[in-house]
């Protein structure tokens, strides 16, 4: 068995589980199972026994995933061998295969069955190749409710035009509009029954959308459990955002990490939404904004279900206005249009929506979205300018960004003289040129971008731009790597504007915060020859800076004094300073904590690495890769020498010992002074490692009372030592 399969079979079952697992536990009160009486003899088994203790995975919801299991596999028999289709790779088919027959063996007795051993395999060979594809896919359901678009006015008579005609088609009726904005995010179908969170359901087609329940539930303003008098049925509707604040503080944090930032909140939202991690998604600050329902309810207005859906516990934004006529409709569109981004999210537009639920009945919809609804999109803010020049930037790991300088132009507010052009992609694709008249847009918040070229305006002697293919600062041909969009300069050790940014980046605030010292000093200093890295930055006199441009006595006394204060910084912080690609603040500190010292994270083989929590294939060759290059080994001793924090502190440390080392435990039963999760986390904090069941590697097996009968005589065939609760404490004592 390799790391890649037994992930993958963590996966798929937790897919299944997803799949069929959901609706019990709001009936029943869950049963939970007890590990310990199971006899785990494969892999297979211990995967499935680790995951359900870790998941808390209830006896009801492994009884209905078996039911399904057996379902589906005969579908997928009856598929291949009767109609000579195949829904599902031969590999996803064998490892459900697997699911089914190692549960039946684990659960046998407990959960009684009445299958048949007939699922034998349905082919072969089993390829590995289906792999890649099967990770993205999640299941596929029918909404219940179609999930509708909105047709979209640009201008006011289109408004205008639309509620005359609702006007007529009612009758000589009053009618009463509320207005919301419109969420620029991805639109998702919320499920629930007995006020209970059932499903998430991304919008599709608008007919078939994808399950993405597990991601949806790491979002907290949507609530696991409604309160008040909810509905025993609700299908919500609302929209995923990513607020823009910390949309720039993630790419802020990417961009420190030495990675790509996102391009827009809106994709970033919706792609987050089809994650196969769900812990990734937790990591995001996604929202719910909630806008309306479907199904029929005893609710009256649309404006009484928001308050309504506020009262149940949802996110509902209180810009949304209750309009008695079309003036109120025009100033409610008057006022947003010139206020919208003092929101915190983005919005493009409103949605005015006929208020009666019975006026909207009768209204009905087009094959495409309701009569009741008419979006009104925001002008985008966009200005024409000329674009002079195309420049290039290189960042500190050696990413080139294209950037337009353009001649400057008023837009929503700010001056803008640059923009981003991406990559050589981006300028191929919108053919842009200098000389070009450009269209400019801005976004929100995010940095202005060119959407267009207005080609009637492009000068007769206009010439295709050429991409760089040297480096602006070094003159190393640059290098473009299968898959990424960025070209890269590959002189990491000699090209200064490399080496500058990863100074700069090791003196910022978050890293070694020095202070009396900013990104123009670490260029003057580099310029006059002082620093060529930021080992250098400690051998600094102040008679070598004193002489310099600007520099005073006083500065450059501070400037010599916030170098040796630096090296109070934490070992995480100087681990983050380093520059690691991918190594930013979160998986400097997850290091920090596994390895606790550098040496221990320099020997650390990749295999290792992966081990540790958040730590996947790509971060892990980045560290092996910046510890085998010589002279990063130099630089790091140096800093070593001259005594910086390269582990974690006394009082980091407190409680944390190598005693267990090489140890693995697996703990089992009841204990008397302990929790379960304290004994582990002794174990943890002291080196050892801890498993789930017991085999060849195990150590010892702590038993408190009622250890499984079955774990006792697998111990006891291997020859693994079984203690007490006492005894291992006394071990820690020694
Ligand atoms: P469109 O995708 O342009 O057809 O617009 C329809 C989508 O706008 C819906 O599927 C919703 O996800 C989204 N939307 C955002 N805000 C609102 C709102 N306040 N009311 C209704 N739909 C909204
Ligand atoms: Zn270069």
């Amino acid at each position: 068995m390799n790391e890649t399969m037994r992930d993958y079979f963590i996966y798929l079952f937790d897919k299944e589980l997803n799949k069929y697992a959901v609706e019990i536990e709001m009936f029943v009160e869950p049963e939970e199972i007890n590990i310990d009486s199971l006899n785990v003899n494969n892999w297979y088994k211990e995967v499935i026994v680790d995951h359900i203790n870790r998941r808390k995975i209830s006896k009801q919801k492994i009884k209905i995933l078996m039911r399904g299991l057996r379902n589906s596999i005969k579908e997928h028999k009856f598929n291949y061998y009767q109609r000579g289709i195949s829904l599902i790779s031969d590999y996803d088919y064998d490892l459900l295969e697997k699911l089914l027959i190692n549960l039946e063996e684990l659960f046998g007795e407990i959960i009684p069955t009445s299958i048949t051993r007939s699922v034998g395999s349905r082919h072969k060979s089993s390829g590995f190749k289906n792999i890649q594809s099967s990770y993205e896919l999640f299941e596929t359901i029918t909404h219940e409710h179609r999930m509708y678009s909105l047709e979209n006015s640009y201008s006011k008579e289109d408004l205008e035009d639309w509620e005359k005609r609702i006007q007529r088609n009612l009758g000589d009726v009053p009618v009463e509009f509320t207005c919301e904005l419109k969420y620029d995010g991805a639109s998702i179908s919320l499920i629930y029954v007995n006020g209970k969170l059932l499903n998430a359901v991304t919008r599709g087609d608008g007919i078939q959308g994808d399950v993405v329940t597990p991601n949806i539930k790491t979002i907290k303003s949507v609530p696991a459990q409604l309160k008040g008098d909810y509905p025993i049925q609700l299908d919500i509707r609302g929209e995923i955002i990513f607020p823009l604040e910390e949309f720039a503080k993630m790419n802020q944090e990417r961009i420190e990490a030495g990675e790509d930032p996102y391009m827009n909140p809106r994709n970033t939202a919706s792609g987050s939404l089809k994650l196969k991690d769900s812990s990734e998604v937790a990591k995001r600050p996604l929202e719910c904004l909630v806008y309306g329902m479907a199904g029929n309810l005893e609710i009256k207005t649309q404006f009484e279900f928001l308050e309504k859906a506020r009262s149940w516990g949802f996110k509902v934004p209180t810009v949304a206005k209750l309009c008695k006529s079309t003036e109120e409709v025009m100033q409610f569109v008057d006022y947003w249009d010139s206020h919208r981004h003092s929101m915190p999210f983005e919005t493009d537009g409103v949605v005015v929506k006929v208020n009666s639920i019975q006026q909207q009945e009768e209204l009905g919809y087009t094959a495409k979205s309701p009569r009741w609804a008419m979006a009104y999109k925001f002008q985008a803010e966009q200005a024409t300018t000329i674009l002079d020049k195309i420049t290039y930037q290189v960042g500190r790991t050696g990413a080139i960004t294209p950037v337009a300088n353009l001649e400057p132009v008023l837009l929503a507010g700010t001056t803008v003289k640059r923009a981003s052009l991406h990559n050589a992609d981006q300028i191929a694709k919108l053919d842009v040129r200098e000389g070009d008249t450009v269209f400019v847009e801005k976004g929100g918040e995010i940095i202005p971008k060119i959407v267009g070229v207005d080609f009637t305006k492009r000068p007769a002697d206009s010439k295709p731009t050429e991409y760089i293919t040297h480096c602006p600062e070094c003159g190393t041909e640059l290098i473009r790597k299968e898959g990424e969009a960025q070209h890269f300069c590959p002189n990491d050790t000699g090209c200064p504007t490399q080496i500058t940014g990863r100074i700069q980046h090791f003196i910022s605030r978050k890293a070694m915060d020095i202070e009396g010292m900013g990104s123009e000093t670490v260029e003057l200093l580099f310029k006059e020859g002082l620093i060529a890295n930021y080992a250098d930055l400690y051998t600094l006199t102040k008679e070598q800076v004193v002489p310099l441009e600007r520099m005073a006595e006083k500065s450059a006394e501070n400037l010599v004094n916030g170098v040796a204060a630096s090296k109070a910084i934490p070992f995480e912080r100087v681990l983050f300073a380093l520059g690691i690609r991918y190594v930013g603040e979160t998986v400097a500190k997850k290091l920090a904590k596994a390895y606790k010292n550098i040496d221990a994270l320099m020997a650390a083989s990749k295999e290792e690495l992966v081990t540790v929590d958040e730590i996947g294939d790509r971060i892990a060759e980045s560290v092996i890769s910046f510890f085998s290059e010589p002279t990063n080994l130099e630089i790091v001793n140096r800093l070593k020498s001259y005594g910086l924090q390269f582990s974690l502190s006394e009082a980091q440390l407190e409680n944390q010992t190598d005693k267990l080392k090489g140890q693995t435990f697996v703990v089992s039963g009841v204990f008397e002074t302990l929790s379960r999760d304290e004994l582990k986390k002794l174990i943890e904090d002291n080196g050892g490692k801890v498993a789930s069941s017991i085999s060849s590697k195990t150590s010892f097996v702590v038993a408190g009372d009622n250890m499984g009968p079955s774990k006792k005589t697998k111990a006891e065939s291997l020859g693994v030592p079984i203690i007490s609760e006492q005894e291992f404490l006394q071990k820690l004592e020694a």
